[in-house]
Protein backbone atom coordinates (compact mmCIF):
# COMPACT_ATOMS: atom_id res chain seq x y z
CA UNK A 1 0.00 0.00 0.00
CA UNK A 2 1.51 2.93 -1.32
CA UNK A 3 1.48 6.05 1.32
CA UNK A 4 1.66 9.74 -0.09
CA UNK A 5 4.67 11.85 1.51
CA UNK A 6 2.47 14.29 3.24
CA UNK A 7 1.28 11.57 4.76
CA UNK A 8 4.27 10.38 6.18
CA UNK A 9 5.22 14.12 7.25
CA UNK A 10 2.42 14.69 8.92
CA UNK A 11 2.97 11.43 11.05
CA UNK A 12 6.23 12.67 11.81
CA UNK A 13 5.15 15.62 12.71
CA UNK A 14 2.47 14.38 14.88
CA UNK A 15 5.52 12.36 16.91
CA UNK A 16 7.38 15.30 17.29
CA UNK A 17 4.82 16.49 19.08
CA UNK A 18 4.36 13.82 21.73
CA UNK A 19 7.78 13.67 22.14
CA UNK A 20 8.02 17.09 22.95
CA UNK A 21 5.37 16.56 25.53
CA UNK A 22 7.16 13.57 27.10
CA UNK A 23 10.47 15.87 27.63
CA UNK A 24 11.21 16.67 31.17
CA UNK A 25 11.67 20.07 32.15
CA UNK A 26 13.42 19.51 34.76
CA UNK A 27 16.89 19.75 34.10
CA UNK A 28 19.42 16.96 35.02
CA UNK A 29 23.31 16.52 36.09
CA UNK A 30 25.50 14.06 36.66
CA UNK A 31 27.54 13.80 39.85
CA UNK A 32 31.06 14.23 39.88
CA UNK A 33 31.96 13.39 43.45
CA UNK A 34 30.49 12.51 46.30
CA UNK A 35 31.82 11.87 50.14
CA UNK A 36 30.78 13.39 53.81
CA UNK A 37 27.53 14.19 52.88
CA UNK A 38 28.42 16.21 49.83
CA UNK A 39 27.96 15.98 46.23
CA UNK A 40 29.35 18.09 43.45
CA UNK A 41 26.91 17.96 39.76
CA UNK A 42 28.04 18.66 36.61
CA UNK A 43 24.84 20.68 34.88
CA UNK A 44 21.84 21.26 36.44
CA UNK A 45 22.19 24.60 34.27
CA UNK A 46 18.69 25.91 36.01
CA UNK A 47 18.95 24.97 39.56
CA UNK A 48 18.26 27.77 42.48
CA UNK A 49 19.88 28.26 45.86
CA UNK A 50 18.16 25.73 48.51
CA UNK A 51 16.66 23.83 45.88
CA UNK A 52 15.73 20.55 46.18
CA UNK A 53 17.41 17.64 44.32
CA UNK A 54 16.25 13.97 43.63
CA UNK A 55 19.45 11.82 43.60
CA UNK A 56 16.72 9.08 42.90
CA UNK A 57 16.45 6.03 45.50
CA UNK A 58 14.45 8.32 47.94
CA UNK A 59 17.78 10.07 48.45
CA UNK A 60 17.20 14.35 48.07
CA UNK A 61 19.55 16.82 48.76
CA UNK A 62 19.73 20.94 48.32
CA UNK A 63 21.94 22.80 46.55
CA UNK A 64 24.46 25.30 48.47
CA UNK A 65 27.04 26.11 45.83
CA UNK A 66 26.23 27.53 42.80
CA UNK A 67 29.50 27.79 40.47
CA UNK A 68 29.98 28.69 36.64
CA UNK A 69 30.10 24.87 35.33
CA UNK A 70 29.30 23.12 38.85
CA UNK A 71 26.86 22.64 41.41
CA UNK A 72 27.48 21.92 45.17
CA UNK A 73 25.00 19.90 47.02
CA UNK A 74 24.25 18.64 50.58
CA UNK A 75 22.66 15.21 50.76
CA UNK A 76 20.31 14.24 53.66
CA UNK A 77 19.83 10.52 54.35
CA UNK A 78 21.44 8.09 53.24
CA UNK A 79 24.43 9.60 51.08
CA UNK A 80 26.27 5.98 50.67
CA UNK A 81 23.38 5.31 48.28
CA UNK A 82 24.75 8.09 46.08
CA UNK A 83 27.54 7.13 43.51
CA UNK A 84 29.70 9.17 40.65
CA UNK A 85 27.66 9.52 37.50
CA UNK A 86 24.38 9.07 39.44
CA UNK A 87 21.43 11.43 37.39
CA UNK A 88 20.33 13.94 39.60
CA UNK A 89 17.50 15.92 39.12
CA UNK A 90 16.31 19.79 40.00
CA UNK A 91 12.75 19.52 41.37
CA UNK A 92 11.99 23.38 41.21
CA UNK A 93 11.11 23.41 44.76
CA UNK A 94 12.95 24.71 47.68
CA UNK A 95 13.15 22.95 50.44
CA UNK A 96 10.67 22.47 52.56
CA UNK A 97 9.24 20.99 55.91
CA UNK A 98 6.27 20.08 57.10
CA UNK A 99 4.33 22.79 59.10
CA UNK A 100 1.24 22.45 61.74
CA UNK A 101 -0.55 20.92 64.80
CA UNK A 102 0.32 17.79 64.01
CA UNK A 103 4.16 18.50 65.18
CA UNK A 104 3.32 19.41 68.48
CA UNK A 105 3.84 17.31 71.17
CA UNK A 106 6.23 15.80 68.72
CA UNK A 107 10.22 15.01 68.36
CA UNK A 108 11.09 15.12 64.76
CA UNK A 109 14.95 15.48 62.65
CA UNK A 110 15.35 18.66 60.65
CA UNK A 111 13.27 16.96 57.66
CA UNK A 112 9.99 17.10 60.05
CA UNK A 113 10.57 13.08 60.13
CA UNK A 114 9.08 11.60 63.58
CA UNK A 115 12.27 10.10 66.07
CA UNK A 116 10.07 9.68 68.62
CA UNK A 117 8.62 6.48 67.83
CA UNK A 118 4.88 7.34 67.25
CA UNK A 119 4.57 7.21 63.94
CA UNK A 120 4.94 9.47 60.92
CA UNK A 121 3.68 13.10 61.35
CA UNK A 122 0.53 13.51 59.55
CA UNK A 123 0.42 17.03 57.81
CA UNK A 124 -0.47 17.93 54.67
CA UNK A 125 1.57 21.68 54.95
CA UNK A 126 4.49 22.42 54.21
CA UNK A 127 6.87 25.42 54.04
CA UNK A 128 9.85 26.27 52.35
CA UNK A 129 12.81 26.61 55.41
CA UNK A 130 14.42 29.73 53.32
CA UNK A 131 12.31 32.65 53.52
CA UNK A 132 13.16 36.80 53.66
CA UNK A 133 12.29 37.89 57.20
CA UNK A 134 9.48 39.92 57.66
CA UNK A 135 9.76 43.14 56.74
CA UNK A 136 9.59 46.66 58.92
CA UNK A 137 6.53 47.75 58.07
CA UNK A 138 5.06 44.26 58.83
CA UNK A 139 6.24 44.75 62.55
CA UNK A 140 5.19 46.07 65.81
CA UNK A 141 7.29 46.96 68.62
CA UNK A 142 7.49 44.46 71.43
CA UNK A 143 4.80 45.39 74.00
CA UNK A 144 3.76 42.05 75.59
CA UNK A 145 6.23 39.95 78.22
CA UNK A 146 7.41 36.51 77.83
CA UNK A 147 7.93 35.85 81.49
CA UNK A 148 11.52 33.10 82.23
CA UNK A 149 9.47 32.57 85.54
CA UNK A 150 13.12 33.21 86.95
CA UNK A 151 13.51 36.35 88.91
CA UNK A 152 16.90 37.77 87.69
CA UNK A 153 15.93 37.59 84.34
CA UNK A 154 12.06 38.50 84.57
CA UNK A 155 13.45 41.88 86.57
CA UNK A 156 17.02 42.61 85.11
CA UNK A 157 17.08 41.65 81.31
CA UNK A 158 13.24 41.04 80.62
CA UNK A 159 12.34 39.94 77.71
CA UNK A 160 9.53 40.68 75.48
CA UNK A 161 7.31 38.77 72.57
CA UNK A 162 9.08 38.82 69.43
CA UNK A 163 12.67 39.87 71.02
CA UNK A 164 15.39 38.09 70.40
CA UNK A 165 17.38 36.96 73.30
CA UNK A 166 21.09 35.07 73.03
CA UNK A 167 21.82 32.50 76.40
CA UNK A 168 25.85 32.81 76.38
CA UNK A 169 28.06 30.99 78.71
CA UNK A 170 31.03 28.35 79.15
CA UNK A 171 30.37 24.81 79.09
CA UNK A 172 27.88 23.68 82.16
CA UNK A 173 26.61 27.03 83.13
CA UNK A 174 23.32 26.61 83.07
CA UNK A 175 22.55 27.62 79.33
CA UNK A 176 20.02 24.82 78.71
CA UNK A 177 18.50 24.95 82.04
CA UNK A 178 17.24 28.56 81.49
CA UNK A 179 16.07 27.47 78.21
CA UNK A 180 14.17 24.99 79.39
CA UNK A 181 12.52 26.81 82.54
CA UNK A 182 11.54 29.49 80.08
CA UNK A 183 9.40 26.78 78.05
CA UNK A 184 8.47 25.52 81.46
CA UNK A 185 7.13 28.48 82.22
CA UNK A 186 5.22 29.24 79.65
CA UNK A 187 2.36 26.50 80.05
CA UNK A 188 -1.04 27.96 80.29
CA UNK A 189 -0.03 31.16 78.98
CA UNK A 190 -0.88 30.36 75.33
CA UNK A 191 3.36 30.11 73.75
CA UNK A 192 4.12 27.42 71.55
CA UNK A 193 7.04 26.57 72.10
CA UNK A 194 10.12 24.88 69.65
CA UNK A 195 13.04 23.32 71.00
CA UNK A 196 15.97 22.70 68.58
CA UNK A 197 18.89 20.82 69.47
CA UNK A 198 21.90 21.17 67.76
CA UNK A 199 24.63 18.99 67.42
CA UNK A 200 23.90 17.58 71.31
CA UNK A 201 24.67 13.98 72.52
CA UNK A 202 20.96 11.93 72.27
CA UNK A 203 20.91 11.17 75.51
CA UNK A 204 21.36 14.70 76.58
CA UNK A 205 17.98 15.68 74.13
CA UNK A 206 16.37 12.66 74.93
CA UNK A 207 17.05 13.97 78.85
CA UNK A 208 15.64 17.74 77.48
CA UNK A 209 12.76 15.48 76.10
CA UNK A 210 11.44 13.61 79.66
CA UNK A 211 12.20 17.31 81.34
CA UNK A 212 9.24 18.68 78.83
CA UNK A 213 7.04 15.48 79.58
CA UNK A 214 7.54 15.45 83.94
CA UNK A 215 6.41 19.06 83.37
CA UNK A 216 3.55 18.53 81.36
CA UNK A 217 4.64 20.87 78.53
CA UNK A 218 5.00 18.68 75.44
CA UNK A 219 1.64 19.56 74.60
CA UNK A 220 2.56 23.10 73.22
CA UNK A 221 5.94 21.95 72.29
CA UNK A 222 8.08 20.46 69.64
CA UNK A 223 11.48 19.32 69.82
CA UNK A 224 13.56 19.38 66.45
CA UNK A 225 16.89 17.28 67.23
CA UNK A 226 20.31 17.11 64.89
CA UNK A 227 22.28 15.46 67.08
CA UNK A 228 25.50 15.06 67.35
CA UNK A 229 25.71 11.89 65.36
CA UNK A 230 23.88 13.38 62.19
CA UNK A 231 26.24 14.97 59.64
CA UNK A 232 26.53 18.20 59.00
CA UNK A 233 24.10 18.50 56.27
CA UNK A 234 20.96 18.21 58.93
CA UNK A 235 23.18 20.16 61.56
CA UNK A 236 22.94 22.97 59.32
CA UNK A 237 19.44 22.84 58.68
CA UNK A 238 17.79 22.37 62.06
CA UNK A 239 17.57 25.46 62.80
CA UNK A 240 15.93 26.83 59.54
CA UNK A 241 13.52 24.01 59.84
CA UNK A 242 12.54 24.99 63.60
CA UNK A 243 11.75 28.55 62.73
CA UNK A 244 9.79 27.41 59.93
CA UNK A 245 7.74 25.20 61.73
CA UNK A 246 6.78 28.53 64.26
CA UNK A 247 6.45 30.87 61.20
CA UNK A 248 2.97 28.61 60.50
CA UNK A 249 2.07 29.76 63.86
CA UNK A 250 3.41 33.24 64.16
CA UNK A 251 1.03 33.84 60.93
CA UNK A 252 -1.93 32.28 62.33
CA UNK A 253 -2.13 34.37 65.06
CA UNK A 254 -0.22 32.78 67.82
CA UNK A 255 2.65 33.40 69.80
CA UNK A 256 5.91 31.18 69.24
CA UNK A 257 9.53 30.36 71.80
CA UNK A 258 11.94 29.09 69.48
CA UNK A 259 15.17 27.96 71.49
CA UNK A 260 18.68 27.13 68.89
CA UNK A 261 20.69 24.98 71.66
CA UNK A 262 23.46 25.97 70.35
CA UNK A 263 24.28 27.91 67.43
CA UNK A 264 28.15 27.71 68.49
CA UNK A 265 27.63 24.10 66.89
CA UNK A 266 25.90 25.08 64.02
CA UNK A 267 28.86 27.53 63.07
CA UNK A 268 30.87 24.18 63.35
CA UNK A 269 28.71 22.25 60.83
CA UNK A 270 28.29 25.13 58.39
CA UNK A 271 32.43 25.29 58.90
CA UNK A 272 32.57 21.74 58.19
CA UNK A 273 30.14 21.74 55.41
CA UNK A 274 31.72 24.85 53.48
CA UNK A 275 35.74 23.43 53.94
CA UNK A 276 34.02 20.26 51.78
CA UNK A 277 32.63 22.81 49.04
CA UNK A 278 36.28 24.02 48.71
CA UNK A 279 34.93 27.53 49.97
CA UNK A 280 37.76 30.07 50.73
CA UNK A 281 38.45 29.52 54.18
CA UNK A 282 38.09 32.88 56.48
CA UNK A 283 38.71 33.69 60.08
CA UNK A 284 38.92 30.76 62.26
CA UNK A 285 38.50 28.91 58.47
CA UNK A 286 34.43 29.84 58.91
CA UNK A 287 33.59 30.84 55.37
CA UNK A 288 33.00 34.56 55.02
CA UNK A 289 29.28 34.64 55.09
CA UNK A 290 28.77 32.99 58.26
CA UNK A 291 27.08 36.09 59.91
CA UNK A 292 24.79 35.83 57.17
CA UNK A 293 24.23 32.25 58.16
CA UNK A 294 22.84 33.19 61.66
CA UNK A 295 21.46 36.82 60.67
CA UNK A 296 18.88 35.78 58.45
CA UNK A 297 18.08 32.88 61.00
CA UNK A 298 17.21 35.66 64.10
CA UNK A 299 16.07 38.40 61.58
CA UNK A 300 12.95 35.30 61.18
CA UNK A 301 11.59 36.58 64.71
CA UNK A 302 9.37 39.30 64.87
CA UNK A 303 6.47 40.85 66.48
CA UNK A 304 3.48 41.17 63.69
CA UNK A 305 1.68 44.01 63.55
CA UNK A 306 -2.22 43.75 64.42
CA UNK A 307 -2.87 43.54 60.56
CA UNK A 308 -1.44 40.34 60.27
CA UNK A 309 -2.49 39.09 63.37
CA UNK A 310 -0.30 39.91 65.97
CA UNK A 311 1.97 37.04 66.37
CA UNK A 312 5.06 36.64 67.42
CA UNK A 313 8.44 34.62 67.61
CA UNK A 314 10.77 35.26 70.30
CA UNK A 315 14.35 33.45 70.07
CA UNK A 316 16.63 32.71 72.25
CA UNK A 317 19.57 31.42 70.43
CA UNK A 318 22.34 29.65 73.38
CA UNK A 319 26.41 30.12 71.92
CA UNK A 320 29.00 28.53 74.10
CA UNK A 321 31.98 30.37 74.85
CA UNK A 322 35.59 29.23 75.82
CA UNK A 323 36.67 30.44 79.36
CA UNK A 324 34.13 33.37 79.53
CA UNK A 325 35.67 34.94 76.40
CA UNK A 326 32.54 36.86 74.70
CA UNK A 327 35.05 38.38 71.97
CA UNK A 328 35.54 35.58 69.55
CA UNK A 329 34.60 35.48 66.63
CA UNK A 330 31.06 33.51 66.36
CA UNK A 331 30.18 34.78 69.75
CA UNK A 332 30.26 38.59 68.82
CA UNK A 333 28.45 38.39 65.62
CA UNK A 334 25.44 36.98 67.11
CA UNK A 335 25.65 39.50 70.30
CA UNK A 336 25.22 42.15 67.51
CA UNK A 337 22.50 40.42 65.84
CA UNK A 338 20.50 40.11 68.93
CA UNK A 339 18.42 42.36 71.51
CA UNK A 340 20.74 41.35 74.26
CA UNK A 341 22.54 38.95 75.83
CA UNK A 342 22.29 37.06 78.98
CA UNK A 343 25.68 36.22 80.48
CA UNK A 344 26.42 32.96 82.51
CA UNK A 345 29.88 32.53 84.33
CA UNK A 346 31.46 29.27 85.73
CA UNK A 347 32.45 30.74 89.00
CA UNK A 348 29.30 32.41 89.85
CA UNK A 349 27.50 29.24 88.75
CA UNK A 350 30.29 27.21 91.17
CA UNK A 351 29.83 29.45 93.64
CA UNK A 352 26.31 28.81 94.06
CA UNK A 353 24.87 31.53 92.50
CA UNK A 354 22.61 29.82 90.06
CA UNK A 355 21.12 30.71 87.73
CA UNK A 356 25.11 31.99 87.24
CA UNK A 357 24.05 35.45 85.35
CA UNK A 358 26.27 38.25 85.33
CA UNK A 359 24.45 41.15 85.87
CA UNK A 360 26.71 43.64 84.98
CA UNK A 361 27.10 42.37 81.27
CA UNK A 362 23.91 41.29 80.78
CA UNK A 363 21.22 43.48 78.62
CA UNK A 364 18.41 43.48 77.49
CA UNK A 365 17.91 45.99 74.59
CA UNK A 366 13.56 46.23 74.28
CA UNK A 367 12.30 43.96 76.64
CA UNK A 368 11.91 46.99 78.96
CA UNK A 369 8.92 48.22 77.34
CA UNK A 370 6.79 45.00 77.65
CA UNK A 371 7.66 44.81 81.58
CA UNK A 372 4.88 45.14 83.77
CA UNK A 373 4.62 48.32 85.73
CA UNK A 374 4.75 46.49 89.18
CA UNK A 375 7.71 44.69 88.29
CA UNK A 376 9.19 47.48 86.90
CA UNK A 377 8.68 49.55 89.84
CA UNK A 378 10.08 47.26 92.15
CA UNK A 379 13.37 46.12 90.06
CA UNK A 380 14.40 49.94 89.45
CA UNK A 381 16.94 49.96 91.82
CA UNK A 382 18.39 46.15 91.73
CA UNK A 383 20.99 46.25 89.22
CA UNK A 384 22.47 49.10 90.99
CA UNK A 385 22.29 47.37 94.51
CA UNK A 386 24.13 44.57 92.76
CA UNK A 387 26.69 46.30 91.03
CA UNK A 388 27.87 48.21 94.03
CA UNK A 389 27.73 44.98 96.13
CA UNK A 390 30.12 43.48 93.79
CA UNK A 391 32.45 46.61 94.13
CA UNK A 392 32.27 46.56 97.51
CA UNK A 393 32.90 42.88 98.02
CA UNK A 394 35.87 43.14 96.10
CA UNK A 395 37.26 45.73 98.54
CA UNK A 396 36.30 44.96 101.45
CA UNK A 397 38.12 41.42 101.42
CA UNK A 398 41.39 44.04 103.12
CA UNK A 399 39.20 43.76 105.91
CA UNK A 400 39.05 47.52 106.77
CA UNK A 401 36.62 49.03 108.99
CA UNK A 402 33.52 49.72 107.77
CA UNK A 403 31.05 53.03 107.70
CA UNK A 404 27.26 52.22 108.35
CA UNK A 405 26.35 53.03 105.00
CA UNK A 406 28.53 50.71 103.44
CA UNK A 407 27.43 47.92 105.69
CA UNK A 408 24.26 48.48 105.11
CA UNK A 409 25.16 48.42 101.21
CA UNK A 410 26.71 45.09 101.39
CA UNK A 411 23.80 43.16 103.62
CA UNK A 412 21.32 44.52 100.79
CA UNK A 413 23.88 42.80 98.16
CA UNK A 414 24.15 39.61 100.19
CA UNK A 415 20.44 39.31 100.54
CA UNK A 416 19.50 40.94 96.74
CA UNK A 417 21.90 37.79 95.55
CA UNK A 418 19.96 35.52 97.99
CA UNK A 419 16.82 36.16 96.57
CA UNK A 420 17.72 36.18 92.70
CA UNK A 421 18.78 32.62 93.16
CA UNK A 422 16.50 29.87 92.00
CA UNK A 423 16.45 26.24 91.79
CA UNK A 424 16.49 24.26 89.01
CA UNK A 425 13.10 24.41 87.64
CA UNK A 426 11.75 26.17 90.57
CA UNK A 427 9.71 28.52 88.76
CA UNK A 428 8.12 31.80 90.26
CA UNK A 429 4.90 33.67 88.85
CA UNK A 430 5.16 37.35 88.57
CA UNK A 431 3.11 38.14 91.40
CA UNK A 432 5.49 36.00 93.78
CA UNK A 433 8.03 37.64 91.89
CA UNK A 434 6.70 41.64 92.98
CA UNK A 435 6.41 40.51 96.13
CA UNK A 436 9.41 38.88 97.04
CA UNK A 437 11.18 41.82 95.42
CA UNK A 438 9.07 44.40 97.36
CA UNK A 439 10.05 43.08 100.42
CA UNK A 440 13.71 43.37 99.50
CA UNK A 441 13.91 46.89 97.73
CA UNK A 442 11.99 48.41 100.79
CA UNK A 443 14.48 46.64 103.36
CA UNK A 444 11.97 44.46 104.33
CA UNK A 445 14.50 41.71 104.58
CA UNK A 446 17.33 43.70 106.24
CA UNK A 447 16.44 41.98 109.59
CA UNK A 448 16.34 38.38 107.78
CA UNK A 449 19.97 36.29 108.56
CA UNK A 450 20.65 36.01 104.69
CA UNK A 451 20.78 32.19 105.16
CA UNK A 452 17.11 32.02 105.89
CA UNK A 453 16.36 33.87 103.09
CA UNK A 454 14.99 31.29 100.96
CA UNK A 455 12.82 29.73 103.65
CA UNK A 456 11.18 33.05 104.29
CA UNK A 457 10.83 33.30 100.81
CA UNK A 458 8.81 29.68 100.32
CA UNK A 459 6.72 30.66 103.68
CA UNK A 460 6.00 33.99 102.13
CA UNK A 461 4.54 32.79 99.19
CA UNK A 462 2.29 30.13 100.77
CA UNK A 463 1.09 33.13 103.08
CA UNK A 464 0.18 35.11 100.43
CA UNK A 465 -1.47 32.28 98.51
CA UNK A 466 -3.65 31.04 101.10
CA UNK A 467 -4.10 34.62 103.15
CA UNK A 468 -7.09 37.01 102.17
CA UNK A 469 -5.21 40.24 101.33
CA UNK A 470 -2.52 37.97 99.95
CA UNK A 471 -5.44 37.34 97.62
CA UNK A 472 -6.58 40.59 97.02
CA UNK A 473 -2.36 42.00 96.06
CA UNK A 474 -2.53 38.98 93.55
CA UNK A 475 -5.70 39.95 91.82
CA UNK A 476 -4.93 43.76 91.88
CA UNK A 477 -1.13 42.78 90.36
CA UNK A 478 -2.94 40.39 87.84
CA UNK A 479 -5.87 42.67 86.51
CA UNK A 480 -4.25 46.36 86.46
CA UNK A 481 -0.17 44.82 86.31
CA UNK A 482 0.50 47.52 88.54
CA UNK A 483 1.68 47.95 92.63
CA UNK A 484 -1.58 48.06 94.41
CA UNK A 485 -2.36 52.03 95.38
CA UNK A 486 -2.28 51.71 99.60
CA UNK A 487 0.63 50.16 101.18
CA UNK A 488 -1.49 46.97 100.84
CA UNK A 489 1.93 44.83 100.50
CA UNK A 490 3.40 46.99 103.32
CA UNK A 491 0.88 45.28 105.28
CA UNK A 492 1.13 41.94 104.35
CA UNK A 493 4.54 42.13 105.06
CA UNK A 494 3.82 43.14 108.41
CA UNK A 495 1.20 40.88 109.16
CA UNK A 496 3.47 37.67 107.64
CA UNK A 497 6.56 38.42 110.11
CA UNK A 498 4.30 39.23 112.75
CA UNK A 499 2.81 35.80 113.11
CA UNK A 500 6.13 33.83 111.65
P1 LIG B 1 26.39 22.36 78.24
O1 LIG B 1 27.48 23.33 77.94
O2 LIG B 1 26.89 21.01 78.55
O3 LIG B 1 25.28 22.40 77.23
P2 LIG B 1 24.74 24.02 79.88
O4 LIG B 1 25.44 25.32 79.97
O5 LIG B 1 23.60 23.92 78.94
O6 LIG B 1 25.77 22.87 79.62
P3 LIG B 1 23.01 22.84 81.82
O7 LIG B 1 23.04 21.52 81.17
O8 LIG B 1 21.78 23.64 81.71
O9 LIG B 1 24.27 23.70 81.35
O10 LIG B 1 23.32 22.75 83.35
C1 LIG B 1 24.49 22.14 83.83
C2 LIG B 1 24.20 21.43 85.13
O11 LIG B 1 23.85 22.37 86.13
C3 LIG B 1 23.03 20.48 85.02
O12 LIG B 1 23.32 19.31 85.72
C4 LIG B 1 21.89 21.21 85.68
O13 LIG B 1 21.00 20.33 86.30
C5 LIG B 1 22.59 22.08 86.69
N1 LIG B 1 21.86 23.33 86.91
C6 LIG B 1 21.55 24.24 85.98
N2 LIG B 1 20.88 25.29 86.48
C7 LIG B 1 20.72 25.03 87.80
C8 LIG B 1 20.09 25.72 88.90
N3 LIG B 1 19.48 26.89 88.73
N4 LIG B 1 20.15 25.15 90.09
C9 LIG B 1 20.77 23.98 90.28
N5 LIG B 1 21.38 23.27 89.31
C10 LIG B 1 21.37 23.78 88.07
MG1 LIG C 1 23.32 22.82 77.18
Amino acid sequence: MAIKISEISALIKEQIKKYSQDLETKSIGKVIKVGDGIALIYGLDDAMYGELLDFGNDVYGMTLNLEKDNVGAIIFGDSDKVKEGDLVKCTKRILEVPVGDALLGRVVNPLGQALDGLGEVKTSTYRPIEKKATGVMARKSVNTPLQTGLKVIDALVPIGRGQRELIIGDRQTGKTAIALDTIINQKGKGVICIYVAIGQKESTVSSIVETLKRFDCMSYSIVVSASASNAAPLLYLAPYAGVTMAEEFMFAGKDVLIVYDDLSKHAVSYRELSLLLKRPPGREAYPGDVFYLHSRLLERAAKLSDDLGGGSITALPIIETQAGDISSYIPTNVISITDGQIFLQSDLFYSGVRPAINAGLSVSRVGGSAQIKAIKKVSGTLRLDLASYRELEAFTQFGSDLDAMTKMKLERGKRTIEVLKQGLHELDDVVDQVIILYALTHGALDDINVEDISSFEKELRNYTATNELGQEIRKIIEETHDLPKDNQIDELLKNFKEER
